[in-house]
């Protein structure tokens, strides 16, 4: 989609400190990092947020949290971590393309702020 930095940083229009990618889902190092380890794990497709997903992307979406165990596998992530979806405005997503975020490396505190 154009105008939208993830479907960018997919398309390779936009450099980005890729960690992970297979014919349907890319991770890359988060700008802003919240922790030690802070990884973005996106669909290549573009979809805004949980509410517009598919029935037919409940596979993909099985798909990104199986990256996240894979990545999480790979950089021999020890004592656990946090994945998160922010989604539309009250739940404080700012980029308008899914993304899971897999934060690592700290200790987090529930419930979140
Ligand atoms: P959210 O608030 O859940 O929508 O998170 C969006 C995340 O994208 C933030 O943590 C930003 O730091 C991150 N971000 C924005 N632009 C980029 C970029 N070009 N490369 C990597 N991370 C980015
Ligand atoms: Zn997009």
């Amino acid at each position: 989609m154009s105008g939208c930095i993830f479907c960018k940083i997919v398309k390779g229009e936009i450099k980005s400190d890729i960690i992970f990618e297979n014919d349907k889902i890319i991770a890359f190092k988060d700008l802003n990092p919240q922790a030690p380890i802070h990884i973005l794990i996106i669909p290549k497709k573009h979809i805004s947020r949980i509410e517009n997903l598919e029935k037919e992307d409940s596979s993909l979406m099985g798909n990104l949290i199986f990256s996240a165990k894979e990545i999480a596998d790979k950089l021999d992530i020890k004592n656990g971590y946090r994945l998160v979806f922010n989604n539309g405005a009250n739940g404080g997503q700012e980029v308008e393309h899914i993304h899971l975020h897999l934060l690592a490396g700290r200790k987090f505190t529930w419930p979140a702020g």
